[in-house]
């Protein structure tokens, strides 16, 4: 049996993943979820990558919005918001909150994230093994101009680019900031400390093919590179590590992967996150159809290089993405 692991953030590794289930039916696909977007909302845990994962492949997406519920309400985050208690920038629907309670309850009682995982997908099952990168906690920060700070001169950061600056939690840069606003950096706090959950190293060095979805390069593949131990275990499988490119024609397929591509020194560009992840990790990559001039630029980097269509707009064309990835696993196998 084929077994493949799959490096995922939230809607463009769902996506994928929905695509690469109906493609290779029978393979054992294990998931390594992103989990530097979780964040504590309400006094609840809330794992938007893992969830976003999970009710994508059980069903329950909201399949336009491409993150939360389904048939969603909101009566809970409304009487909330009558208390005066928020954020109310984070939209935590009335269905989902009992994933986050539920998710909640068992961390207290004891239960590390890979186990409150494995039970949340019971009902929906995934058909993916779905494993969280660490039961540890790490939270990606992002590191913006503070628009309160005083101008307070030149030197006063010791020179290392902090003075007027603040570190917010990912998703108030993303979802309440939108992006709209400069990152100078892009940290995943706690992940130097972390360890890769339960089966993550095993899973690793059983697959026959390792794949990097079209996820975010930085906060959702990178935040999980990041785990020591995940990105030597990836490129000491000796195994075909094939991506796919989030980035088609100079831009992010929907979203605003540039600002944090940007935060890390990578244009945006399907070659430069290539270069980005590396030959030394990356042994395949796929380019949309309209980057195709910049397949000799990766192959010259000596990652092999496809350009085929990359737009995830049905699952028959998601899954035909899927298996130019396998393809392209083995083209390089040989
Ligand atoms: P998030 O955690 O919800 O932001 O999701 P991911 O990190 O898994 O994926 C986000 C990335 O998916 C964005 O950078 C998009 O560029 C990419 N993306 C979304 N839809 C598509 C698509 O149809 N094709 C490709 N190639 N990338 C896509
Ligand atoms: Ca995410």
């Amino acid at each position: 049996m084929q077994r493949i692991v799959v490096l995922a953030g939230g809607i463009g590794g769902a996506r994928f993943l929905r695509g690469l289930r109906f493609a290779v039916p029978d393979a054992e696909i294990t998931v390594v979820g992103n989990t530097g977007d979780d964040i504590h909302l309400f006094g609840l845990k809330v794992c938007p990558d893992l969830d976003t994962v999970m009710y994508t492949l059980g069903g329950g997406i909201h399949e336009e919005q491409g993150w939360g519920r389904a048939d969603e309400t909101f009566a809970v985050k409304e009487e909330l918001a009558a208390y005066g208690v928020g954020p109310e920038w984070f939209g935590l629907g009335d269905r989902d909150f009992a994933t986050h309670i539920v998710r909640t309850q068992m961390i207290s009682a004891g239960y590390p994230l890979s186990a409150v995982t494995e039970a949340l997908c019971a009902r929906w099952q995934p058909g993916v093994k779905l494993l969280p990168m660490t039961d540890d906690r790490v939270e990606t920060h992002v590191l913006i101009d503070d628009p309160d700070a005083a101008d307070s001169g030149r030197g006063e950061d010791g020179g290392d680019g902090t003075a007027g600056r603040k570190a917010v939690h990912f998703q108030e840069y993303w979802v309440r900031l939108r992006a709209s606003v400069d990152a100078h950096a892009v940290v995943p706090v706690g992940a130097d400390a972390a360890r890769p959950a339960p089966g993550v190293l095993e899973a690793v060095a059983a697959a026959d093919t390792v794949i990097f979805p079209p996820s975010n390069p930085v906060v959702s593949v990178g935040t999980i590179l990041a785990v020591p131990g995940i990105r030597e275990a990836i490129a000491d499988a000796g195994v075909p590590v094939v991506g796919l490119s989030p980035i088609i024609g100079n831009a992010p397929v929907h979203g605003m992967a540039d600002k944090v591509l940007a935060a890390v020194g990578v244009e945006t560009t399907a070659a430069a996150v290539a270069a980005h992840y590396g030959s030394g990790l990356l042994d395949g990559w796929l380019v949309d159809t309209a980057d195709a001039d910049t397949v000799g630029a990766v192959e010259d980097a000596g990652i092999r290089c496809r350009a085929v269509p990359l737009l995830m707009s049905d699952e028959e064309t998601t899954a035909e993405m899927a298996r130019q990835a396998l393809a392209l696993a083995e083209e390089v196998r040989a």
